[in-house]
C-alpha cells in the first residue's frame, strides 16, 4: 500500500522547530496586549461570496486561489452553499465587526489573530498552501478616529517595536498610498493609455494586465519589463488632496517616532480593498519571497460586504516566513533542558522520578533517562538534550549529595539536594 504523507503545500512543524513558533506568537501577545489589542478568533470556513466581494473577483486569490465546494447540508431541502477555507483573515474580522454589530460601541476596535490560512499556490520555500498568518485590525466609525492618519502610524510603529523585539534585525518597511477609490480609478485609466504604445514589448501576463487590470502591471517582476515599468506614470500623482495629505501625516508622525521606511510607488497589494495606505515589510535573508508582511488601510471595505461605514487599517505578517527569518539569522538556536538526571540501576528509578518532580514543579526543565542504560549511554543522551547531568547511584539517594556535571565547563560538582534546584537556575553552560 501506498504510504500516505501530507497534503501538497501543508507540512507537519515538529519540535524543536515548534518552540520558535510559540516564542513568536508570545511576543505577538505580549506586544498586542501592551498596545490594547484583543484577541479574536473567526471560523475557518466563510462563505465564498465573503471574499469575493472584499478581496476582489479580479485578484490572484479569488480568481485561482481559493479552496472553494459546494456545501449542500445534511437534507435535501438545505440549498447548496458555497464555501471556502479562508484564504486571509481580514473579511472575517470585518464580517464578525458587522455582524455583531461592534460599531455601534462608538469605539475603536482593536483586534489581533493568529491563524491558518489557505490558498492553492505553487509550493515552494517561503509560500505553502496551508500557513499562518498573525495579524492585527484597528476598525471602527468615522467619529471614532478611525480614518486618522495616526492610526496608520501606530499600527507601523507597532510592527517595527514587534519586529524588533522578535530579532528579526534587518527588515526594511516600504510604503505607498493607493489613495481613495476614486483615485485608483483614475490611475488605473491614465495606465491603461500609457501602457498602449508599450504593452506588446512587455511579458505576457503583462500584455493580459494592461487590458483586465493595469494596476497589476506594477507586480510584475519579469526582468526585461522593468525599464518599462520605470517609466510608467506614478500614482502619487493621481492622488487627490485629501489623499495626499493624509499619506504626508502618516509619514510625518513615522519620522517623529523614529521609524525608517522608503516609499515605493510601484506596491499596490494585490487585494482589492486597500485604499490611501498600503506597505509591506521585507527581508533580505527571504529570497524570493521576500514579504514578511502585508496590510494597508481598507475604508470601504465594511460597505463593501454590505455593514455601516467603517474605515480600517491592518496588516498580516506571515508567520512561516517569521520562522524561516530567524532560522537564517540564527537567532534560533533549540534551547537544551535544564538537566538530565541519570539513574544507575533500575532501583533507582523511582527515586530518580521522584527527583524529577520535585524540580518539574520548582520550573525546571528536566529530562529522565532509565536505570537500565549504562552511563555511558546516559552521558550522551545528556549531552545532547541538557545543560547538565545529575547522577543518582544508590549512595546519592542515601546521602542525599547529587553528583552534577555542567557540560560547558566540564566541571563536576556535589550538590545537597536542598541547593540543586538553585544551583540549577544559574545560568550554566548551553
Ligand atoms: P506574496 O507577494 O508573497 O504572494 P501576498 O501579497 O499574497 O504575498 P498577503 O495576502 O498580503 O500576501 O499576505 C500577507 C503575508 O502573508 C505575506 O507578506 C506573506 O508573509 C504571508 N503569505 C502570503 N501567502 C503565503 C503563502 N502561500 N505561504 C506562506 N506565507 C504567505
Ligand atoms: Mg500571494
Amino acid at each position: 500500500m501506498a504510504t500516505l504523507k501530507a497534503v501538497r503545500g501543508t507540512r507537519d512543524l515538529l519540535p524543536p522547530e515548534t518552540a520558535l513558533w510559540n516564542r513568536i506568537e508570545a511576543t505577538a501577545r505580549d506586544v498586542f496586549a501592551r498596545y490594547n489589542f484583543g484577541e479574536i478568533r473567526t471560523p475557518i470556513i466563510e462563505d465564498t461570496s465573503l471574499f469575493s466581494r472584499s478581496v476582489g473577483e479580479e485578484t490572484d486569490i479569488v480568481s485561482k486561489e481559493m479552496f472553494t465546494w459546494q456545501d449542500r447540508g445534511r437534507l435535501r431541502s438545505d440549498h447548496a452553499q458555497s464555501l471556502t477555507l479562508r484564504p486571509e483573515n481580514t473579511a472575517g474580522v470585518v464580517r464578525a465587526y458587522v455582524e455583531h454589530k461592534l460599531g455601534d460601541a462608538g469605539q475603536l476596535q482593536k483586534f489581533y489573530y493568529i491563524g491558518p490560512q489557505f490558498r492553492r499556490e505553487r509550493p515552494m520555500k517561503g509560500r505553502y498552501r496551508q500557513f499562518s498568518q498573525i495579524g492585527a485590525e484597528v476598525i471602527g466609525p468615522p467619529h471614532a478616529g478611525s480614518e486618522s492618519p495616526l492610526r496608520d502610524a501606530e499600527v507601523l510603529e507597532m510592527l517595527a517595536t514587534l519586529l524588533d523585539e522578535l530579532g528579526i534585525n534587518g527588515w526594511t518597511l516600504e510604503l505607498n498610498s493607493v489613495g481613495s477609490a476614486a483615485d485608483r480609478a483614475r490611475y488605473n485609466e491614465t495606465l491603461r493609455q500609457a501602457l498602449i504604445p508599450v504593452a506588446p514589448k512587455m511579458c505576457e501576463d503583462c500584455q493580459r494586465r494592461a487590458v483586465t487590470n493595469p494596476l497589476r502591471v506594477l507586480d510584475c517582476k519579469v526582468p526585461e519589463d522593468q525599464p518599462i515599468i520605470d517609466t510608467l506614470p506614478k500614482i502619487a500623482d493621481s492622488l487627490d488632496d485629501d489623499s495626499k495629505s493624509h499619506f504626508a501625516a502618516v509619514t510625518a508622525a513615522l519620522d517623529a517616532a523614529g521609524v525608517p521606511y522608503t516609499r515605493n510607488h510601484r506596491l499596490v497589494r494585490g487585494l482589492d480593498y486597500y485604499t490611501r495606505t498600503t506597505f509591506e515589510f521585507t527581508h533580505g535573508g527571504l529570497g524570493a519571497q521576500n514579504a514578511l508582511l502585508g496590510g494597508g488601510r481598507y475604508d470601504g471595505l465594511s460597505e463593501a460586504i454590505g455593514g455601516p461605514k467603517a474605515p480600517g487599517i491592518g496588516f498580516a505578517m506571515g508567520e512561516d516566513r517569521l520562522v524561516l527569518t530567524l532560522q537564517a539569522l540564527e537567532a534560533a538556536k533549540p534551547e537544551k533542558a535544564d538537566a538530565y538526571i541519570a539513574p544507575l540501576g533500575e532501583t533507582v528509578n523511582a527515586a530518580a522520578l521522584a527527583l524529577a518532580r520535585e524540580l518539574r514543579r520548582g520550573g525546571l526543565t528536566v529530562e529522565l533517562g532509565d536505570g537500565s542504560f549504562r552511563l555511558k549511554k546516559s552521558f550522551d543522551a545528556a549531552d545532547r538534550t541538557a545543560r547538565r547531568i545529575i547522577i543518582m547511584g544508590e549512595d546519592e539517594v542515601a546521602s542525599g549529595i547529587l553528583t552534577v556535571k555542567d557540560f560547558s565547563t566540564g566541571i563536576q560538582t556535589k550538590v545537597p539536594r536542598a541547593e540543586l534546584a538553585g544551583v540549577l537556575k544559574t545560568p550554566g553552560g548551553k
